[in-house]
């Protein structure tokens, strides 16, 4: 019979144990992206379950970028990069988050969608969650809507559902 999504996608994630240091089990997603056919049902897979309901695809840097870019083709909806501190041009608005070891910040311009735009957050691995609250936090405070939050591979145990509480959250793979 033929491999679900599921199926065809985990078979292409590569563990990669204590990287980038000890104690993390890596998720490497390339595999899946040089797969075109791999690559294309997970896009599909992610959006699926939130058709109808979002306007635009919020992929986070970087590899969320990639996925983001794949379901814009498939579905006709544009890519908002939820973008790493510094690197858009114009007017943005920052939320900074905690890491394990300081901070970072995620960026969008202020401007770039109209009022009430529901987007949908995409990324590649969910692990504490927060990078995807902070994206859904940049959203809201833009004046737009979090129409969920969608990623290949959520790794349980470590608190990203409970801590995107408010949202709808998909996850193809759970580890
Ligand atoms: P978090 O903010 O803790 O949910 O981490 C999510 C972000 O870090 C995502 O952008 C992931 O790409 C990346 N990430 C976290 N943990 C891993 C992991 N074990 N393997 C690969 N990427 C990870």
């Amino acid at each position: 019979s033929n491999p679900t999504a599921a199926e065809q996608v985990s078979a292409r994630i590569h563990v990669i144990p204590d990287f980038p240091e000890a104690g993390i089990q890596f998720q490497d997603l390339t595999p899946v992206f040089s797969d075109a056919a791999a690559f294309k049902v997970m896009c599909e897979a992610l959006v699926a379950p939130f058709a109808g309901r979002f306007d635009i695809l919020g992929g986070l840097e970087a590899r969320g970028f990639i996925i983001a870019g794949g379901a814009s083709i498939l579905t006709g909806a544009g890519v908002l990069p939820v973008r790493k501190a510094g690197k858009l041009p114009r007017r943005v608005i920052t939320e900074t988050y905690e890491l394990e070891y300081g901070v970072a910040s995620l960026e969008v311009h202020e401007d770039e969608l109209p009022a009430g735009s529901r987007v949908l957050v995409i990324d590649d691995v969910l692990a504490t969650g927060g990078t995807a609250q902070a994206a859904c936090r940049l959203i809201e405070r833009a004046g737009w809507n979090v129409a969920g939050v969608a990623v290949t591979l959520e790794l349980e145990g470590l608190g990203g559902r409970e801590q995107l509480s408010d949202y709808e959250v998909f996850s193809l793979l759970r580890a």
